[in-house]
């Protein structure tokens, strides 16, 4: 399985970059930002509680993240590999990833992680929050505090995958379609 760690911080164009690889290389996307803004939109429990967090720029809390990406994994046993997109998000959350493939056989190949400088990140938001409606991206005050909260308790996920040789760095500025080669070059260099 070809199981990819797409990172970087909120607006960084994971999603966007996440459509084209699960188009090249046929794979399952994860992401848990979507997971979570269905729950909300269905008015579920798991959404409801999560809902306190998301309109803060917060992180909903590891247990109920963890919990749903495990029900997505066993749902796609039979994939080519996953997209793990916005995922994991704390190194507890990628301690507990490891320890949840490993019990399956499975193990992440790669992180790619996108560089993006926090004025374009802010940016690119505000746009998004235009066209979308979503909620967290149309108040810079929420855009900036999950750039605080990016740096605080999610970059350190770098550290964690720099350990086992995994991490990748990848300019995130440029065209979409030179952003996705960069990303290309560096899966199919370990294929
Ligand atoms: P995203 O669409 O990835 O930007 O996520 C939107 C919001 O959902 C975040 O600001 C968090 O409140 C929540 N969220 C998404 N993924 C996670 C995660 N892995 N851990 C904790 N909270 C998350």
């Amino acid at each position: 399985m070809l199981n990819i760690v797409l990172f970087g911080p909120p607006g960084a164009g994971k999603g966007t970059q996440a459509a084209r690889l699960l188009d090249k290389y046929e794979l399952v996307h994860l992401s848990t930002g979507d997971i979570l803004r269905a729950e909300l939109k269905a008015e579920t429990t798991l959404g409801k509680e999560a809902k306190k967090f998301m309109e803060k720029g917060e992180l909903v809390p590891d247990s109920v993240v963890i919990g749903m990406i495990e029900t997505k994994i066993d749902a796609n046993l039979n994939a080519k590999g996953f997209i793990f997109d916005g995922f994991p998000r704390t190194t507890a959350q990628a301690l507990a990833l490891d320890t949840m493939l490993q019990k399956k056989q499975l193990s992440i190949s790669l992180m790619l992680a996108l560089e993006v400088d926090d004025d374009e990140l802010i940016k690119r938001l505000l746009l998004r929050g235009k066209d979308s409606g979503r909620a967290d991206d149309q108040d810079q005050k929420i855009i900036e505090n999950r750039i605080h909260v990016y740096n605080k308790e999610t970059a350190p996920v770098i550290d964690f995958y720099g350990n086992q040789n995994k991490y990748r760095a990848i300019q995130g500025v440029g065209s979409i379609d030179d952003i996705f080669s960069r990303l290309c070059v560096a899966i199919d260099a370990i294929k």
